[in-house]
């Protein structure tokens, strides 16, 4: 990785500001390694369900305004390089899948506690995308019947409502307003809101209201992730995310959790690990997926006598 740069921003704002955002980094980032490197690939990856062979997002939950929006002729109009797009957490399952915990192992599952929840499947070594490109998303699914525990995404009783950093951030703020975490109240005087980080940050320092509410959004995921690992009994599972950074605390809790409702079977050869790749994970998965496309063996014929994957048929790269 040259060069890397994290921002903060609502996906709420539609496709057009996004990535008029996003394109005006890209330039900057070239800019700044220096151009003499041509771009061969572009990888953009999403918090939704994606279409993977025509780069559109079906029906995301969170991300309104962009169902059906053509993402990769937007980046096409822009650079004129071969462009993919994803699901964020399957881009990360891949990073883990070539570089990370999961390397070389066929059957792993990647799940992302951050602002929001998902999961990444690897079986047969692959990644599981589904019909319609929905697989692995299971911040939407129901974990409670509570009528009081409203989802972003309109629904009630979401694991994201009850486990997913958004959801933990509003609850922080009323324990902090109450008086029930020095270390809340200091990061709502701080920056004025309270962030999924501060509240990682808090558990990891002893804060006693942070330690609660990451163990518990770790026995609610637990309790999600232990039917994805009885359904595909995986070798490895990954955590990753903002949550995750909450030092041993959150992965305890979602191994125990898992260990205690799965079938010994399932769970026999299993491990429950933290992502090593520093939340790089997603932008090695992306560049691994282009690097993957460009360089298979019957897309590496027609090109490499040429010197440059640039000008060949672009729908042989996007197959699912
Ligand atoms: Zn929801």
């Amino acid at each position: 990785v040259l060069l890397a740069r994290r921002e903060t921003w609502d996906i709420a704002r539609g496709p057009e500001a996004t990535l008029a955002h996003v394109g005006a980094g890209f330039d900057d980032m070239l800019e700044e390694v220096g151009r003499q490197t041509p771009v061969w690939g572009a990888t953009i990856g999403v918090p939704g369900p994606v279409d993977f062979a025509s780069g559109e997002p079906v029906s995301p939950p969170i991300m309104p305004g962009w169902d059906g929006f053509d993402i990769r002729g937007w980046v096409t109009r822009r650079y004129d390089v071969p462009v993919w797009v994803d699901n964020d957490v399957n881009l990360m399952a891949m990073g883990e899948l070539v570089h990370g915990t999961a390397r070389g192992v066929p059957n792993a599952l990647y799940v992302k506690a951050g602002t929001g929840i998902g999961a990444g499947i690897v079986a047969g070594g692959q990644i599981q995308r589904g019909a319609t490109g929905s697989a692995g998303d299971i911040g939407h699914i129901a974990v409670t019947d509570d009528p009081t525990v409203i989802c972003r995404c309109g629904q009630t009783g979401c694991l994201e409502a009850v486990a997913g950093g958004w959801a933990l951030a509003q609850a922080a703020r009323g324990g902090a307003e109450a008086g029930r975490s020095p270390w809340l109240a200091a990061a709502l005087t701080d920056h004025g809101e309270i962030l999924a980080h501060d509240i990682a940050q808090g558990a990891r320092n002893g804060d006693p209201l942070c330690v609660e509410m990451i163990a518990r959004a770790g026995r609610v995921v637990g309790e999600s992730l232990a039917t994805l690992v009885n359904i595909l009994n995986p070798s490895v599972v990954t955590i990753g995310g903002t949550i995750a950074d909450s030092g041993n605390l959150f992965l305890a809790a979602v191994r125990e959790t898992v260990y205690r409702r799965c079938l010994p079977l399932a769970t026999r050869d299993l491990s429950v690990v933290v992502s090593s790749l520093n939340h790089y994970e997603g932008i090695i998965g992306g560049a691994s997926l282009a690097l993957d496309r460009i360089f298979t063996p019957h897309t590496l014929e027609r090109w490499v006598t040429r010197g440059s994957p640039l000008d060949i048929d672009r729908s042989l790269l996007y197959s699912a």
